[in-house]
């Protein structure tokens, strides 16, 4: 039920629960049941991939790349301590590189074997990253699977693919557009999207 003064459009509102709503809890109540998970440590998990982690906090970290060369040096030469200083640290975090997009090089970022991402500067990783195909391609064909994902870069561009594992894992520091040199770093924070730290997209300036 929505709380009174709580009138916007839910998907769901009053509707019967999915099957797959009822199916995961079923599952949930199931494993309470047999004390297999905790509820408040589930909630905490929940809560820490809903609100607390994710790609808001990797465009924190671009934005300030951008506009304190002190730091941007810093994430360049050593990105676990640069990005653990603002406070993002955590599973899928512990060995990051950062690798700068420039006029002459472009870098894609890739799992080949499975779905490694880094989750506190990214969040949970969205199923295409995970697919077989996205997979395959990003080595294989790098700039055949840029140009489908809208980014089309001149052949003089250097394309580099990095291929995340349990041991490195990569985020990309895009190009400041052009045109927003009197924005402050929360304004560009704003333009810094997902899958410009991935490397599939670029950055624009609204
Ligand atoms: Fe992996």
């Amino acid at each position: 039920m929505s709380p009174p003064g709580h009138d916007h459009e839910h998907p769901h509102h009053d509707a019967a629960p999915s099957d797959i709503e009822q199916r995961v809890k079923r599952l949930e109540d199931l494993l309470i049941e047999k004390g297999l998970v905790d509820v408040a440590a589930m909630d905490e998990l929940v809560d820490t991939y809903t609100h607390r982690v994710g790609p808001q906090n990797g465009a924190a970290v671009v934005a300030r790349a951008w506009t304190d060369p002190d730091y941007k040096a810093w994430l360049l030469e050593d990105a676990t301590a640069a990005i653990h200083s603002m406070g993002y640290a955590g599973r899928q975090g512990e060995h990051m590189t950062v690798v700068e997009n420039t006029d002459e090089v472009h870098n894609l970022v890739v799992c080949t074997l499975c779905s490694c991402y880094p989750w506190p500067v990214l969040g949970l990783p969205p199923a295409w990253y995970k697919s077989s195909e996205y997979r395959a391609r990003a080595v294989s064909e790098p700039r055949a699977v840029l140009e489908e994902f809208g980014v089309a870069l001149a052949p003089d561009v250097e394309v580099r693919v990095w291929d995340s594992t349990a041991e490195m894992r990569y985020l990309v520091l895009p190009r400041r557009p052009a045109g927003t040199d009197d924005l402050s770093a929360s304004a560009l924070a704003a333009l810094v999207h997902r899958d410009t730290m991935i490397g599939v997209a670029l950055v624009e300036a609204h």
